[in-house]
């Protein structure tokens, strides 16, 4: 098997990583940069972001798996206590694989035809510099809503844990093929209206956004953000790709959930 790491780059984190890297090549497994089979990433969840927008070329080949050297990361799930026990399981076992659902967001330019096809794992934000956002929203064509407000967080199941949560968004479990949309701050009164509440859109619904004054927005991917001018619109659906996660040890999806937010009061 081919594996790869990629290091948040602080000191704890890079000692991991040639840990990992000197026991894995013992084993004889191939560490290779170009196809690995598994990534590894150490750090925390924008490692593991980053290590899967690095390979998000060969994502029906490559599989991950994050090690956290911070505070317990929803992806990066290991902790360095459990680094022994997680090489030989890597070494030795044939690991089990867990597909969950992702993102697709098709930016249109308005002068062109040109499209930007984008992938998320976590999320998409569409904002503006400056003022509101101004954008008729669609969904499965059928005009929904105008929104006005700062803006759109559109999320994947997995990401539902992560910026969609702070804009009071429901945890979805990453089973379900859906995608959420939570509004950022909308104006509502008695001239503009918005449903107020996230929407939870299944596989094939699709959802559009088509800017009704100004055509330049931010719109952020997970943990990068570019300026798009001139947009015509944002197509936002649950992708036909999927993210692969190396599970070497059941860590339920809840039990992340509880430990990540919800008060230890065991004692
Ligand atoms: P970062 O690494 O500083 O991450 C910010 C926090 O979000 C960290 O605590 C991280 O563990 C957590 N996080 C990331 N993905 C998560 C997930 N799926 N479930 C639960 N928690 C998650 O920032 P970054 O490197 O720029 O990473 C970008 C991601 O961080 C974004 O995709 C966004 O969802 C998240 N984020 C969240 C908030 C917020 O909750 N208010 C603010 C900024 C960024």
């Amino acid at each position: 098997m081919k594996f790869k790491i990629i290091s948040k780059g602080d000191k704890r984190s890079n000692k991991i990583k040639s840990t990992i890297k000197q026991y894995l090549t013992d084993f004889e497994l191939e560490y290779n940069r170009e196809e690995p089979d598994l990534v590894i990433s150490v750090g925390g969840d924008g490692t593991f972001l980053e290590a899967f927008h690095r390979y998000i070329h060969r994502l029906d080949k490559t599989a991950f798996i994050g090690v956290h050297t911070g505070h317990l990361g929803f992806y990066a799930d290991y902790t360095p206590d459990e680094l022994e026990k997680l090489i030989i399981e890597i070494a030795k076992t044939p690991f089990q694989i867990v597909e969950y659902p992702l993102l697709e967001v098709i930016i249109r330019g308005n002068s062109n035809e040109k499209e930007d096809h984008l992938l998320a794992l976590n999320e998409s934000m569409i904002k503006t510099a400056e003022g509101s956002v101004v954008f008729d929203v669609k969904i499965k064509g059928e005009h929904f809503e105008t929104f006005r407000g700062d803006g759109i967080c559109i999320s994947t199941p997995s990401g539902s844990t992560a910026y969609n949560k702070a804009l009071g968004g429901a945890i979805i479990h990453p089973s379900i093929e859906a995608i959420q949309l939570t509004e950022m701050a909308s104006i509502n009164n008695r001239v503009f209206r918005t449903i107020g509440s996230p929407l939870i859109l299944p596989k094939h619904h699709t959802c559009l956004l088509e800017p009704k004054k100004d055509k330049s927005f931010l719109i952020s991917i997970d943990h990068f953000t570019r300026t798009y001018h001139d947009v015509k619109s944002i197509q936002c659906r649950v992708a036909k790709e999927r993210v692969r996660f190396a599970r070497f040890r059941q860590f339920p999806f809840w039990n992340r959930v509880r430990d990540s937010f919800v008060a230890d009061d065991k004692e």
